[in-house]
């Protein structure tokens, strides 16, 4: 049933970057062989799944929406694939998304943009738009994202579904085309917060092949979705979060969903994180210096495109060529910033400076963490705007992640979910619901309270 959902509207939304039909068929096959003889079954059997083509999948192409790795067959499962396989999850394909998760629009794929399916003439939100969509057109009913400023989560506002950006650590980045690896960080995708719980589930989780991975028990988020509860619970509202620049209709359901906390039973303070002003500075030295090393590997010997190899050119010529061809602007530009920030005489006044500021915002989500249990926001300023408005405004393009970044820079956990539609465009809303590291489940239990 999904696959003839995505033979009937992937065309216009363009979710996919590739449809695996006769993986999906021959793996709903192998679930159906296994129930009839009475196998146990993992705790996801049957159910379908887009994945983000970030994740490698053994056999099936991996491009991570860019040139440079077209024609790339993984020999190697990474191990949210794995997980996923071994929960008999029946994986449809890999997601759209913005040149290696560069970017806030899906604008940056290098095989064309994805629409939003709320107006197919907006974007679907970033770099995860692909896994989103797939969701909120019904091609998918759980999806995998990955969210280094907000990937996950800011799609899901966008397109009115549920996103987590789990701990960091808690989600293996074994086979995770890397972005910036201190930042990036694998979570579910669903339409519902106790979809995204059943996944999450599967997906975490200790994993020796990631030294970053958390050795310590997934938390009880499943247990937490099925029991929604803020009675007593102290819910602080990020002052630093509003005012200018924030669309008015996205203040309005924001504020209704405070409401609404309070009416739960929650207690609810005003919070101020002075630091958060600077996030958005500090991760843009940050996560294009790690992705300026992380992108080296991409010489043209190792994987996928190469371009010049004619014999009338030496290797360096044809490492140069290849990237030239391979990498789009995006991509560039944060290598020629990161590489930058990194060269000596300036390491110290950018990146140094930018890991200070990075110290202080987890200083202040340590403060607030001491006074409440949950912080909330809204997870974008605007709701989803349409395509090509921003594209040729880095700037503009970056404040959509104004409210999600300061997570990933302190490695805490968090959550989108749908708080109504916006009154002057009828486009959704996402509530941001933030928890301290290792307390994934309190997200869940907001979440489902709020739902
Ligand atoms: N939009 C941010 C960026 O372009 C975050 C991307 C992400 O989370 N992968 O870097």
């Amino acid at each position: 049933a999904h696959l003839a959902r995505i033979d009937a509207v992937d065309e216009k939304v363009h979710a996919f970057l590739h449809v695996d039909r006769e993986g999906a068929l021959a793996r709903a096959r192998a679930v159906d062989a296994k129930r009839s003889r009475g196998e146990k079954l993992g705790p996801l059997a049957g159910v379908p799944l887009a994945l983000k083509d970030i994740f490698t999948t053994e056999g099936v192409p991996t491009t991570v929406g860019s040139r440079i790795l077209e024609g790339w067959i993984p020999p190697y499962d990474a191990t949210v694939t794995k997980r996923l396989k071994a929960a008999d999850v029946v994986v449809l394909g890999k997601t759209n998304m913005d040149e290696f998760a560069m970017g806030s629009s899906t604008e940056n794929s290098a095989f064309g943009p994805t629409g939003n399916p709320w107006d197919l003439t907006r974007i679907p939100g970033g770099s995860g738009g692909g896994s989103s969509a797939a969701l909120a057109s019904y091609q998918a009913p759980l999806a995998i994202g990955t969210d280094t400023g907000g990937s996950i989560r800011q799609p899901a506002a966008v397109t009115g579904t549920v996103g987590v950006k789990p701990t960091y650590g808690a989600v293996s980045r074994y086979g995770m085309v890397a972005f910036s690896s201190s930042l990036d960080q694998g979570g579910p995708c669903a339409r519902t917060v106790l979809d995204a719980a059943l996944l999450h589930e599967v997906i975490a989780g200790h994993d020796p092949l990631d030294s970053t991975s958390i050795d310590a028990p997934v938390p009880p988020v499943v247990e937490a979705a099925r029991n929604g509860n803020v009675k007593g619970l102290r819910v602080g509202v990020v002052k630093e979060f509003g005012g200018e620049g924030y669309q008015a209709g996205v203040m309005q359901r924001f504020t209704e969903s405070v409401e609404l906390l309070r009416e739960l039973g929650a207690e609810v303070v005003e919070i101020s994180c002075p630091s958060f002003d600077k996030a958005l500075a500090a991760y843009y030295l940050i996560a294009p210096s790690e992705a300026s090393s992380n992108l080296a590997r991409f010489d043209a010997m190792r994987y996928g495109l190469r371009v010049g190899d004619d014999g009338g050119h030496s290797a360096e010529e044809v490492t140069s060529l290849t990237r030239e061809a391979g990498f789009g602007p995006e991509v560039k530009r944060r290598i020629m910033l990161g590489t930058y920030a990194l060269s000596s005489g300036y390491y110290d006044a950018y990146y140094g400076s930018a890991q200070k500021v990075r110290t202080l915002i987890k200083r202040d989500f340590d403060a607030a963490f001491g006074q409440v249990d949950v912080l909330v926001s809204p997870t974008t300023p605007t709701t989803a705007f349409p395509i090509g408005e921003r594209a040729d405004d880095p700037m503009a393009m970056y404040l959509a992640d104004l409210c999600t970044i300061p997570v990933n820079l302190a490695g805490n956990a968090a959550m989108s979910l749908p708080c109504g539609l916006a009154p002057e465009d009828g486009l959704p809303v996402g509530l941001q619901i933030i928890a301290p590291a290792m307390a994934d489940d309190r997200l869940y239990r907001v979440g489902a309270a709020v739902e």
